[in-house]
């Protein structure tokens, strides 16, 4: 019988050793530069009720309308593995009266979203997301961090590539105007527009603007611009946020056409593209959802966040700056049973002391041990035969310069920790 090896679910991937590396620094990269600047992290789950998702994304979005993984569990609640995090991080902040204590909250958090989308190159079914929302303030202040945080970030990556693309989408005052001038263009627009485009004209309309198909960018070309409809107070909010990205010398492009795919956002919204990206250009996106905490019955307040698209992020960064695998500092090569016992006890207190160390289990030839101790770069090899055991003294071979030296088996352990790690002077 040949059993059928099973394969991974389609638009799901592996990150193996060799991406790990990479991924793990661009983690500790970011999670450096959010808690110098005052955020803390927090962990939410990966499955929440649908209906938090259904309320929070809006049923006319495409992330509700057909990208999410819903299914009834054996209880038959309706639930869902989460397709983005701010509606998880807003339903916590609700849950645990977060607001009592201190509304002004700043958060990150990193993890796995899910999206049934068609899978391609930069477009997966499970991503990652490097998340961070600020909680309680309306300045536009906490605008110009998040944006400024995401080049910081990408500049400490050594992505220099990108763009902001920032617009503003105003807020229950001013929209509502802008939205009764959009929909005359949009009945003159209807003979040229996609499917997707004609329902969501009556349902959702400003996502026309941000459809990507080109006969619905083309015949949405000369439409207003949202800008132009601004109330005062979100005017003022707006150019706070371009004139003082312009001083922090922010590389930015005000792009009117930019229109998140969630409902509850108000005021600024902005997306970093990258022309190191092809088709998938947007690494991130974000923006200001002042509505959303209220509306899920939490308290009025203002709230903005961004969303990094980390497997994005990570081709990127790699394509730029491949990163090396750490190779152990010591390989020990053990030549007969007892000799085998005695290096693993050695190998033990090594790691736990912090010394990079790497052996082979079973019995293999002096080559072939030598032959490991090369493909895996170690610096240093630890000889350890009967004869050398007998003898009370190990050979410790340098590999780069190929000089060895004995060194007796007595305190073996506390001689090798302090070659490797001398104290300092
Ligand atoms: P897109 O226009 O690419 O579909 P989006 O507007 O749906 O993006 P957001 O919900 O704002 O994306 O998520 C923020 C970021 O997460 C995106 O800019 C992107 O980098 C990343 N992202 C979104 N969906 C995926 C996916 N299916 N696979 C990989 N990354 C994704
Ligand atoms: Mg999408």
């Amino acid at each position: 019988m040949n059993p059928t090896n099973i394969q991974l679910i389609r638009g799901f991937k592996d990150i193996l050793p060799g991406e790990t590396e990479l991924w793990q620094h661009i983690e500790r990269t970011a999670i450096t530069l959010f808690e110098d600047f005052g955020y803390r992290e927090i962990r939410i789950p990966i499955m929440e009720k649908t209906e938090l998702f259904a309320r929070s994304i809006g049923e006319d979005t495409d992330i509700v309308e057909k990208e999410m993984y819903t299914f009834a569990d054996r209880g038959g609640d309706l639930l869902t593995l989460r397709p983005e995090a701010t509606a998880c991080i807003c339903r916590s902040y609700i849950q645990h009266k977060m607001a009592a204590q201190d509304p002004v909250r700043k958060f990150y958090t990193i993890g796995p979203m899910f999206r049934r989308e068609r899978p391609q190159k930069g477009r997966y079914r499970q991503f990652y997301q490097i998340d961070a929302e600020i909680f309680g303030i309306a300045a536009p202040f906490a605008d110009i961090e998040l944006i400024f945080l995401l080049r910081t970030l990408f500049d400490r990556l050594n992505v220099t590539d990108t763009t902001a693309h920032v617009n503003s989408l105003g807020c229950p005052v001013c929209r509502p105007r802008f939205k009764a001038a959009l929909a005359q263009i949009l009945d003159q627009a209807a003979p040229h527009l996609c499917a997707d485009c004609l329902r969501r004209k009556d349902r959702n309309p400003l996502r026309v603007l941000d459809c990507k198909v080109p006969g619905c960018r083309k015949a949405m070309a000369g439409a207003p611009s949202i800008l132009d409809y601004l109330c005062d107070d979100c005017r003022t909010h707006f150019s706070t946020v371009t004139d003082t990205l312009a001083k922090l010398g922010v590389p930015f492009e005000i792009d009117k056409q930019l229109v998140r795919g969630l409902d509850y956002y108000t005021r600024t919204a902005f997306e970093i593209q990258t022309g190191a990206l092809g088709a998938q250009s947007a690494v991130a996106g974000g923006g200001r959802y002042d509505g959303l905490i209220e509306s899920l019955g939490g308290p009025a307040m203002p709230a903005i966040g961004f969303a990094v698209g980390f497997d994005r992020l990570a081709e990127i960064v790699a394509a730029t700056a491949p990163l090396a695998t750490r190779p152990p500092a010591l390989f020990i090569a053990a030549l007969g049973d007892t000799a085998r016992r005695q290096a693993f006890e050695w190998s033990t207190a090594l790691g736990v002391a912090g010394i990079g160390v790497s052996m082979l289990y079973e019995d293999r030839s002096l080559k072939a041990q030598m032959k490991q101790a090369n493909r895996l770069n170690a610096g240093q090899v630890l000889i350890v035969g009967e004869s050398e055991l007998a003898a009370g003294q190990v050979v410790l071979r340098d590999m780069a310069s190929k000089t060895q030296r004995e060194i007796p088996v007595t305190a073996l352990v506390k001689t090798l920790i302090e070659i490797f790690s001398p104290a300092p002077v």
